[in-house]
């Protein structure tokens, strides 16, 4: 072993190094199923010291890392490289604190999310974040891609749901602070540098995250519409009637909406079918109030012809039976895979545009494919899964050029809340200028001079 490796052990102990044969695969395969190199090396820290006596260690010799939390990403940000170690942040997984009072909990960045949402709801309040792997991601991934989710429309992205942020920059020193504050105008806003750069500046050992109330009441409804028109007008109506207080507006186009029925095995709840599917949801105080406000939204609704049919959950089980419909999209990718997958976000006045002329280009470069989309239309973000030259890497480009090409030409974005990572670095420029990477380039090189941190992945420098 070398000396580096010696040094290392020792600053973490025996339970936080993972050697040669004892690596598992768990650290070098993420949820895409996509698998990197083995590394030599896994170091599993327990504190921001060790944190940081790790990364003055590797900064000294030059030693390329690679931060992991639950292996949920989709961009292979978290693989490791060839010659990378592994710094694997589980073991900081303590809820620290739960501040009753200012609304806060302060916790590890290994800590999963799941857990985070059920110990704020134990005491009565809510962490809004949520995704579909919410029972292994973890908070730190989750800033890192400064993920979005489901309820984004009325809580914003993992950014907006941060108060103080710990970090460790590349040469071992610790940034940041655990402030409670919501008004806090001292400066530069650090947490904004670790937040959505992929482990490339810096690595999230603690963060202390907003809570909200917990909410008494979660009324939902499926409605069936005709066209994207009326999506975009009963979306309207919506945050009118609930003064922009709509948790989630998720819309399943038909294609999307008859995979996810066939992986459920659910029936329509419609007699017929719809071109457009919308799951609309609102958190309030009151359950009692809050339904009868919601039933006369959906029927003002129905009365002035923004939706043709509508039905509205009456239980919680119901209400878990419908998001199941839309929940179901990583058991929808399987079971077409081959697939390429594209998480994109467009401007909502170009949306139906944009998913028209994309369909069809696809249809025109390769007949007979199969391509689905749902996304949450609240926030202007699309998922779009097709089959359409998946098996074939050369075709595969060809479609990534074509979507990635329409979406600049929309003025949107190449990922909405995946992040860039390894696999759409190739695609960076469609959606940022070149003055923008140049300062990204400028930042990486004055916060990690010897690239150490996460090399290559957003842009290589
Ligand atoms: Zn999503």
């Amino acid at each position: 072993m070398s000396e580096l490796f010696d040094r290392l052990k020792e600053a973490v102990g025996p339970a936080g190094f993972i050697a040669g044969d004892d690596v598992g695969p768990r650290y070098f395969t993420d949820v895409a199923d996509k698998l990197g190199p083995k590394p030599s090396l896994v170091l599993r820290p327990a504190s921001t010291v060790e944190v940081s006596e790790i990364l003055t260690l590797c900064h000294a010799a030059g030693q390329p890392l690679v931060p992991q939390g639950g292996m949920t990403g989709l961009v292979g940000a978290g693989l490791p490289a060839e010659g990378e170690v592994v710094l694997s942040l589980e073991r900081l997984n303590a809820i620290e604190e739960i501040d009753t009072e200012s609304s806060t909990m302060t916790v590890g960045a290994g800590t999963v999310l799941q857990t985070i949402q059920e110990q704020a709801g134990a005491k009565g309040f809510s962490f809004p974040l949520d995704l579909g792997a919410r029972g292994s991601c973890t908070i730190g991934g989750n800033l890192s891609t400064n993920a979005g989710g489901n309820r984004v429309i009325r809580y914003g992205m993992a950014r907006d749901l941060v108060l103080g942020l710990e970090a460790v920059l590349a040469d071992g020193s610790v940034v940041g602070n655990l402030n409670k504050l919501i008004k806090n105008n001292t400066g530069y806003d650090l947490r904004q540098l670790f937040i959505g750069s992929e482990g490339t500046l810096g690595i999230i050992t603690r963060v202390t995250l907003r809570l909200y109330p917990k909410p008494a009441s979660q009324t939902v409804a499926l409605c069936g519409l005709d066209d994207f028109a009326q999506v975009i007008r009963f979306l309207r109506h919506m945050q009118n009637a609930f003064s922009g207080g709509i948790s989630a507006f998720e819309v399943m186009w038909q294609s999307y909406f008859a995979e996810a029925r066939k992986v459920t095995g659910r029936h329509s709840p419609f007699a017929d079918p719809h071109p457009f599917y919308a799951l609309t949801e609102v958190l309030g105080g009151s359950p009692e109030r809050d339904q009868e406000a919601f039933e006369s939204a959906l029927a003002s609704a129905f009365d002035a012809g923004l939706i043709n049919d509508a039905v509205v959950a009456k239980s919680l089980a119901e209400v878990n039976e419908l998001w199941q419909l839309r929940d179901a999209s990583s058991e929808v990718t399987r079971n077409l895979a081959p697939v390429l997958g594209y998480d994109v976000s467009i401007p909502v006045s170009r949306m139906v545009a944009f998913a028209e002329v994309l369909t069809a280009s696809i249809d025109e470069l390769h007949p007979g494919n199969k391509t689905v989309i749902f996304g949450h239309v609240g926030d202007g973000n699309l998922h779009v899964t097709t089959t359409a030259g998946a098996a074939d890497p050369e075709q595969s480009k060809a479609v990534n050029s074509l979507v990635y090409k329409l979406t600049g030409a929309n003025h949107g974005s190449i990922s909405a809340e995946h992040g860039i990572g390894i696999v759409k670095r190739p695609y960076l420029s469609y959606s940022r200028s070149d003055n923008d990477i140049a300062l990204m380039r400028t930042l990486k090189t004055a916060l990690d001079p010897k690239g150490i941190l996460s090399p290559g992945r957003i842009f290589e420098v």
